[in-house]
């Protein structure tokens, strides 16, 4: 009796775990759960946007007081926009004019440090996402210009992606430009250790009056924010194909 209880219970919790396993590979298969809760399909991955810097990190800034953090959030939502209203699943590290650091941090070095790491906990946390971080450049030389984009070194994926974003930006709005992609180094954290297809684009560069002046122009964010969503969406096309 006592044997035949216990064969019963083993074959109880055989079922059980061939159960769980069926609904574990069916949703492997087809589905992922985003950082917001979401079930996304396979083939159209999360598109993380990162809004380089903002609140008390200003970024970079132009001779006349542009600072970097706002025309990477104006960028961002352009971008946002564009990529969702072409059926991508689409979310944002800071939709507002702020870091994102834990509460309790009160010197700026803890707050940026805690802010890489929540920025970082995002991507982890969305491990079949493409990671996307807008940023402006600035170099003494006030000639410089031209959007130049970085690669995780982590990811082949991210160099095809990056590939991607240059050529659009290149074709679309800036035919002289020159720049070629590169590889990110250590000081670039978010690219250095993210392990999904990642980039940073560089707009622009707000040490160059005359780009900084357009980086502010809504036509020209407009432009730009579509060539590099246009990237996005051949790096995706291509990949599947
Ligand atoms: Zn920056």
């Amino acid at each position: 009796m006592k044997f035949q209880v216990i064969r019963l219970r083993t074959l109880l919790l055989s079922a059980a775990l061939i159960a769980a396993l069926f609904v574990f590979c069916l949703l492997g298969n087809r589905a992922i759960l985003t950082v917001s809760g979401q079930l996304q399909q396979h083939g159209t991955p999360l598109i993380l946007i990162d809004p380089g810097h903002g609140g008390e990190d200003g970024g970079t800034q132009s001779a006349d007081g542009i600072l970097e953090k706002d025309i990477n959030l104006q960028l961002s939502k352009k971008i946002e926009a564009l990529l969702h209203a072409r059926g991508l699943q689409t979310q944002m590290t800071r939709g507002e004019d702020t870091l994102i650091y834990d509460a309790g941090c009160k010197r700026m070095r803890e707050k940026k440090v805690s802010d890489i790491k929540n920025r970082m906990a995002m991507i982890e946390a969305a491990p079949d996402c493409i990671f996307l971080s807008i940023h402006q450049n600035y170099f003494s030389d006030t000639a410089c210009c031209g959007t130049q984009v970085f690669y995780s070194p982590n990811n082949e994926k991210s160099a095809l992606l990056a590939d991607a974003i240059q050529k659009a930006v290149i074709t679309a709005v800036q035919p002289e430009n020159q720049r070629v992609i590169k590889p990110s180094g250590k000081e670039i954290y978010l690219l250095y250790h993210a392990q999904v297809p990642a980039v940073m684009v560089e707009c622009g560069f707000l040490s160059n009056p005359e780009e900084a002046a357009k980086l502010t122009d809504e036509d020209y964010q407009n432009k730009i924010a579509a060539a590099i969503g246009d990237g996005v969406c051949n790096y995706l096309n291509n990949k599947q194909s």
